[in-house]
């Protein structure tokens, strides 16, 4: 389909949309559709000007006035707001502002999911409201506004004056009149929103009173006649009016607090009793205004972040095999790529075969995707109405994708491994791992190189990169390696020599031994040395290890490959001694477990249990072999026999004191 084709599908899906939300209150997709359907015609018909007619949504505001009511035509066009997705269009629109302005100053207002009103008083009376229609022309809806108890009848000030603002639905009447609804065997209402706009274009004012309508108002028409300078004031000035007046409004005067604002709503966004579908940051300085300016369908000078949903919908393309470090294979969904949470996702890891069998993922589905915050994006569920009768169910590979050895999956284990200790892929990503920030954290070997240098024959085992800066001539000859490049890798190589031997210890990609786990094994054991000579009982002594991970050590060690591989990065100058961070009177009970029992006499035990950590050690609530200490207060009970029993160190609290006096 060509850019025409697609710009008159759009037009008309758009079309179809606003009709069903607008006239019908009964929409069948859903708002993030609906914007990003919106926001691809945008970009489009930027692109493509020769395109863009008169007739197109995104030169409208997309309602219009029903015959059933009385027309009432605004005396100021209402007007409705641009979107913004991420924040980099929230960074680019704010920029522009300040470029006109030299200000960055903006009230934000939560963006109620409602629709907009407007209200004029004479006198201090309200003598009309009307509904925005197309913003030329509007529903005279003056009876049902009578009957929302927020709108005020008569103004705490004798006054002329036209406002603007939402009329909404509470979470809990638009629940209570959708259970009624559903009782009389009358459709329901899709959500609050389309509630609301259903209920407020009732010909019978009872119906509406009864549903518990509610308004919010944000807008003052012709500020300037009441003195008001800037959109915060405005706020004010309605609320002092007696209109209801969200509370949440904020002036933000730099980008930091205008970020923070739209994350701390974020995060609350689902706490209030009434729907929002993001913020609105109005720029405050109302007499720049018209040097902002605006377009046919909104102001410049406002704009919504919406919130993304927490689910969108998208299509599984492919799915494909990644190969780990240890061998282990991961489905991933490659997606047609969605926005969600304010970025681009384009793949879903499906983790194992399990998750996949269990949730009947298949090729093609359409699918929920979530992505919360920082969350990894996840496939929640299949939509199985959209699933083509073809589709067949999911089937893992039997190969290694990269190198083409059988898979194998071990007894217990959801995962299936390559079990080919040379197989290409393992060692890129173990190398990758290696070089990576949180371990050996060499600077300029990322992934992408680590993929080259392997490619190239640089490097093939880990001790191979510390020999790297021999064939820097040669490494000069490459595509996109400038001399500068080169320096500063082969720089940050020497420098990483110095590292503490955790990092070394985690980077080499033993089976199970974390970040924590190496940094425990260290503080215990300070050198490679003694590390390599370890005996499985001496590791699982250690309270945080377990049997499994000090076989996995052990076995590491035992194996004359790591061996050999050690003693080429001992004669290459790395560090080989554990330094640690705490100092040595800190360090005191490095390693050391407790077990508190009884009342003491002068620690609570929170005090006493902090004393020990604070020295390095670790409180347990219960004796085992691998207690070191039973520290044992008045009436102390069967802790105390039990340790009596393994024959455990006793301290009384004296000799706990003078332990942490020495
Ligand atoms: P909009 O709802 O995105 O934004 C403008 C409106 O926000 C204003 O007119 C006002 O009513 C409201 N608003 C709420 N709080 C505000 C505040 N504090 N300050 C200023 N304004 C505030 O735009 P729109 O043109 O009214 O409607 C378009 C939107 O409606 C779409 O983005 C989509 O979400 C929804 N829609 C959905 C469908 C569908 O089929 N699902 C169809 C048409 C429209």
């Amino acid at each position: 389909m060509n850019a025409k084709e697609r710009i008159q599908e759009l037009k008309s899906k758009i079309n179809k949309a606003n009709y069903e939300y607008y006239v019908s209150d009964n929409p069948s997709i859903s708002d993030f559709e609906y914007d990003m359907m919106m926001a691809e015609l945008i970009r489009l018909e930027e692109e493509n000007p020769e395109y863009k007619t008169l007739d197109s949504p995104t030169l409208r505001v997309g309602g219009v006035a029903l015959d059933k009511f009385r027309k009432v035509v605004h005396e100021k066009e209402m007007k409705s707001l641009s979107d913004l997705f991420s924040y980099e269009e929230v960074f680019s629109y704010l920029e522009g502002i300040e470029k006109i302005t030299g200000k960055e100053e903006y009230s934000m207002e939560l963006k109620i999911d409602g629709l907009a009103v407007s209200l004029k008083y004479e006198k201090g009376y309200l003598k009309e409201a009307s509904t925005r229609g197309d913003g030329l022309v509007g529903e005279d809806i003056t009876l049902n506004a009578k009957t929302i108890n927020s709108v005020p009848l008569r103004l705490k000030e004798d006054i002329d004056v036209s406002v603007r603002g939402e009329i909404y639905l509470k979470k809990e009447n638009f629940e209570k009149i959708n259970e009624e609804r559903k009782a009389q065997g009358e459709e329901l209402f899709k959500n609050a929103r389309n509630a609301a706009a259903g209920t407020i274009r009732q010909l019978d004012p009872k119906v509406v009173r009864k549903r518990g309508l509610d308004t919010f108002i944000y807008y003052l028409v012709d500020p300037e006649k009441y003195n008001i300078q800037t959109q915060s004031e405005a706020l004010s000035f309605l609320k002092k009016l007696g209109f209801h007046v969200n509370p949440e409004s904020k002036v933000v005067k730099n980008k930091k607090e205008l970020i923070e604002y739209i994350e701390d709503i974020d995060q609350k966004r689902f706490s209030y009793s009434y729907d929002i579908d993001g913020v609105v940051m109005k720029y405050n300085y109302m007499k720049d205004y018209d040097k902002i300016g605006e377009t046919a369908k909104y102001p410049k000078w406002a704009t919504a972040y919406k919130f993304a949903p927490l689910e969108v919908k998208t299509k599984i393309r492919d799915i494909a095999f990644q190969v780990g470090r240890t061998g282990v294979i991961t489905p991933v969904a490659i997606l047609d790529p969605v926005n969600i949470s304010g970025s681009t996702v384009s793949r879903a890891t499906l983790n194992n075969e399990d998750y996949i069998i269990s949730k009947d993922i298949r090729l093609n589905d359409t699918v929920y995707l979530r992505k919360a915050a920082e969350i990894i994006p996840e496939v929640v569920k299949v939509i199985k109405e959209e699933r083509d009768e073809s589709s067949l169910p999911f089937q893992m590979i039997k190969n290694c994708p990269k190198c083409g050895s059988p898979l194998i999956r071990r007894e217990g284990e959801a995962d299936w491994y390559c079990t080919n200790n040379l197989c290409d892929a393992r060692r890129i990503e173990q190398l990758v791992h290696f070089a990576a920030r949180d371990a050996y954290d060499i600077v300029g070997l990322g992934d992408k190189i680590v993929e080259f240098l392997y490619n190239e024959g640089f490097i093939h085992d880990i001790s191979d990169i510390f020999n790297l800066k021999d064939y820097a001539e040669v490494l000069l000859t490459k595509e996109g390696f400038k001399e500068r490049k080169v320096t500063s890798l082969i720089d940050s190589i020497e420098i990483s020599k110095k590292n503490n031997l955790d990092r070394l210890l985690y980077g080499l990609g033993i089976k199970n031994v974390g970040k924590k786990v190496a940094k425990i094994i260290c503080e215990k054991y300070r050198s490679i040395d003694e590390i390599m000579s370890l005996k499985e009982e001496d590791l699982s002594l250690i309270s945080d290890i377990g049997d499994i991970i000090a076989k996995n050590v052990i076995d590491y060690f035992k194996d004359i490959k790591n061996i050999e591989e050690i003693n080429k990065l001992k004669s290459s100058g790395l560090n080989m001694i554990y330094v640690s961070s705490k100092s040595e009177k800190e360090s005191l009970f490095s390693g050391k477990t407790f077990v508190l029992t009884g009342t003491l006499k002068n620690y609570s035990r929170e005090e006493a249990q902090k004393i020990i950590e604070d020295k390095g050690g670790k409180a347990s609530s219960s004796v085992s072999s691998k207690t070191d200490y039973v520290l044992y207060g008045e009436s102390a009970g069967s802790k105390l026999e039990k340790a009596k029993e393994l024959n455990i160190t006793l301290l009384t609290e004296e000799e706990f004191e003078e332990m942490i006096k020495e």
